[in-house]
C-alpha cells in the first residue's frame, strides 16, 4: 500500500544550542503530518520557528528529540540522506541567494546535474521545469537581468527538475513587489493543482492562505492551530494572540463595520467581499 503521508512529524523539537542550560527550542514538541498533493501554509510571527520547520523538513537540520519521517523515512539515519532531499525540496526567501549560473536553464539544470541523468532525460526534466514556472521563454535569458518573482520562479524551476514529491517554501515572496508576488504564488498553485505536488507554504502574509487546504499556525516553536483557511480566519482571539493580522478584505469589513454598515466579518477573498457588495447594492 502506498504511504498517503508524506510528511510526519512526531513530536519533533529543536534546540540550536543544545548546551544552554534549561534548553532553548526553537520547535517545540510538534506533531502534524502533510499528505501527498495537499497544499499547506503555514502562518507565525517572526521568530516562531517556521524557518525551522522548513530545514527539518528535508534533513538540513536533525530533530534533537522527536522524529521527522519522509515519506517513511527517518531523516535522521544518514542512509535516508540523499533520499530525503530529493524528496523535499527547499525555496529560500531571497532569489538572489538561490540563483547560481549565469544563464537561466543553465541554473534550473545545477541540480539535477548531480542526479548523473543521461543528457536527453537532464534536458527534458529542464524544459519541462521551465514550462512549469512559465520561464520556457527565457531560458536563454541572463539571470541577473530577471525581476525578483522570475528569479523566485527559476528557483523553484530548478526543486522541480529534481522530481520531488513535496516543495516547502519559506517566505517566498517576501522580497517581491506585488507582480512578482502574484506570479510565484500563481506558479505554486498550478505546481499543487495540475501535478500533484504537495507544497508547504510559510508566508505571513495572510491572503497567501486563503487557498490553502489547510492552515498551520506557529507560535513560540508550537503548533498553536490547525484547520481550513475558513475556520483559522474566524479565530480573531488565536490570530491577535498569535501575533497574526486579519487578511485584508477581512480588515476591511471590519472598518466597515465600525462605521455602521452592516456587513458580515467572514468574508476572506476580494472576490466575496465584491459579491456581498453587489448584493447590498442591489438591495
Ligand atoms: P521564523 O522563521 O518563524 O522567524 P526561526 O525558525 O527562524 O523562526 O527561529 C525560531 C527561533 O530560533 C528564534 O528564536 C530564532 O532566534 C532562533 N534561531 C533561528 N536560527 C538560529 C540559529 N542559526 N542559531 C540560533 N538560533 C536560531
Ligand atoms: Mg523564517
Amino acid at each position: 500500500m502506498e504511504n498517503n503521508i508524506l510528511l510526519d512529524f512526531q513530536n519533533v523539537s529543536f534546540s540550536y544550542d543544545e548546551e544552554t542550560s534549561p534548553a532553548v527550542y526553537a520547535v517545540k514538541d510538534m506533531t502534524f503530518t502533510v499528505k501527498r498533493g495537499e497544499f499547506v501554509a503555514m502562518l507565525g510571527h517572526n521568530g516562531s520557528g517556521k524557518s525551522t520547520v522548513a530545514k527539518l523538513a528535508n534533513g538540513l537540520l536533525l530533530p534533537t528529540a522527536g522524529k521527522v519521517l519522509v515519506d517513511g523515512m527517518d531523516t535522521s539515519a544518514p542512509e535516508n540522506e540523499l533520499n530525503v532531499r530529493k524528496k523535499v525540496g527547499l525555496v529560500f526567501q531571497n532569489p538572489d541567494n538561490q540563483i547560481v549560473a549565469s544563464i537561466v536553464e543553465e541554473d534550473v539544470a545545477f541540480g539535477p546535474e548531480n542526479l548523473s541523468l543521461p543528457r536527453e532525460e537532464l534536458r527534458e526534466r529542464v524544459d519541462e521545469a521551465l514550462r512549469a514556472v512559465g520561464m520556457y521563454d527565457r531560458r536563454f535569458s541572463e539571470t541577473y537581468r530577471l525581476s525578483g518573482g522570475q528569479k523566485q520562479r527559476v528557483a523553484i524551476a530548478g526543486i522541480i527538475a529534481m522530481r520531488p514529491a513535496c516543495i516547502v517554501l519559506d517566505e517566498p515572496t517576501a522580497m517581491l513587489d506585488p507582480k512578482g508576488r502574484a506570479s510565484v504564488l500563481k506558479t505554486v498553485r498550478r505546481l499543487n493543482k495540475e501535478q500533484g505536488l504537495a507544497v508547504v507554504l510559510i508566508t505571513h502574509f495572510m491572503e497567501e492562505a486563503l487557498d490553502a487546504d489547510r492552515v498551520f499556525v506557529a507560535h513560540n516553536g508550537s503548533l498553536a492551530a490547525e484547520g481550513t483557511p475558513g475556520e483559522i480566519f474566524s479565530r480573531r482571539d488565536l490570530l491577535t494572540v498569535c501575533g497574526l493580522e486579519l487578511p485584508d478584505t477581512a480588515k476591511l469589513c471590519g472598518a466597515l463595520q465600525a462605521l455602521g454598515v452592516d456587513i458580515p466579518s467572514d468574508l476572506l477573498t476580494e472576490d466575496a467581499f465584491v459579491e456581498q457588495i453587489i448584493k447590498m447594492k442591489n438591495g
